[in-house]
């Protein structure tokens, strides 16, 4: 039992302060992961509609942390962006990321673009533009070979600040992909006021693709006004023959997920890019 600030008691329970400890130690990790480098990037490639060329690759963060191993986003970017660790997460995912494009643009195996997730606190932060800039000069890499993924809640929630940065990014050649279309509070009017290059179609819309013909509606909707747009259309989460070969014959352009490849850490991904190369 607890004396709350009315005076009053409140009960504490020994669950809570599980819960409250586990966050505090989760917290501190995140502190200490970020000097000790425990975080790394995995990535997944992006595979035309035959399958056969990587188009891309999308940086995924994973945080090895030294108890409980391999940990994903969802288990710390919430926290992360709730303590205001986000932004030094971020920069340092932008300064990896860039890094390592140019290392496959000097061996020779680069894609054609690595895409980069922001959170949404990102864009707020006015610091953010110079950080990606600065990195690509740090690195010697071409803005063309940056893509950002937004999502569209990110950019509805202020869309003033959201045109301002991204048409700045976009002066730097970075294309900006919306990433899990579809699944937001989407107004739509922003996709011809802001410089958009890709339209991600949400998982979701992915695994209704199944052999009773059902559900496609709102997927169909989506390809057809990314063609109308001129957008590139990559479809995310792609598991089966069936879903990649329906997506193929709606000119999907690109496609990612398990049916092609997990995301894998940097030396695998490098042994994947040599090899689709040098076919
Ligand atoms: P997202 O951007 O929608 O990323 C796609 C997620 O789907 C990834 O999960 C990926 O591993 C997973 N995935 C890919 N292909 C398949 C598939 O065929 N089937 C299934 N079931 N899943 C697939 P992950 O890596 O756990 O990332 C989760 C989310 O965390 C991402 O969703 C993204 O929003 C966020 N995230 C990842 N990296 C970063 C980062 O560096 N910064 C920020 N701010 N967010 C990140
Ligand atoms: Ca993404
Ligand atoms: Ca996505
Ligand atoms: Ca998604």
């Amino acid at each position: 039992v607890k004396n709350d600030t009315r005076g009053g008691y409140s009960f504490y329970t020994a669950r809570m302060e599980s819960t409250f400890s586990q966050h505090l130690d989760l917290e501190m990790g995140l502190r200490r992961a970020l000097t000790n480098h425990e975080f790394a990037i995995h990535y997944q490639p992006q595979f035309d509609a035959q399958g056969q060329t990587v188009c891309g690759v999308e940086a995924l963060l994973r945080w090895q942390h030294p108890e409980r191993g391999l940990l994903y986003p969802g288990d710390f970017i919430p926290l992360a962006e709730e303590v205001g660790l986000i932004g030094h997460m971020t920069e340092w995912v932008i300064d990896t990321t860039v890094r390592q494009m140019k290392a496959w643009v000097d061996a020779g195996i680069a894609p054609p673009r690595m895409a980069i997730n922001l959170s949404a606190l990102d864009l707020k932060r006015s610091s953010l533009v110079g950080e990606i800039t600065q990195a690509l000069e740090r690195h010697q890499l071409p803005g063309e070979r940056i893509e950002l993924e937004i999502t569209e809640n990110l950019i509805v929630q202020d869309i003033n600040i959201a045109t301002q940065r991204l048409t700045e990014l976009a002066r730097h050649g970075i294309s900006i992909a919306i990433d899990d279309f579809g699944t937001g509070y989407s107004s739509l009017s922003y996709l011809h006021q802001l410089p958009i290059h890709t339209l991600k179609i949400d998982r979701s819309f992915v695994q209704d693709i199944v052999p009773e013909r059902t559900g496609r509606s709102v997927i169909d909707a989506i390809i057809a006004m990314g063609h109308s747009l001129e957008l590139t259309i990559v479809a995310e989460g792609v598991e089966t023959e069936l879903q990649k070969d329906w997506l193929a014959q709606k000119r999907c352009h690109g496609m990612q997920g398990y049916l092609f490849s997990r995301p894998l850490p940097t030396e695998a991904v490098t042994h994947l890019l040599e090899a689709a190369i040098s076919r």
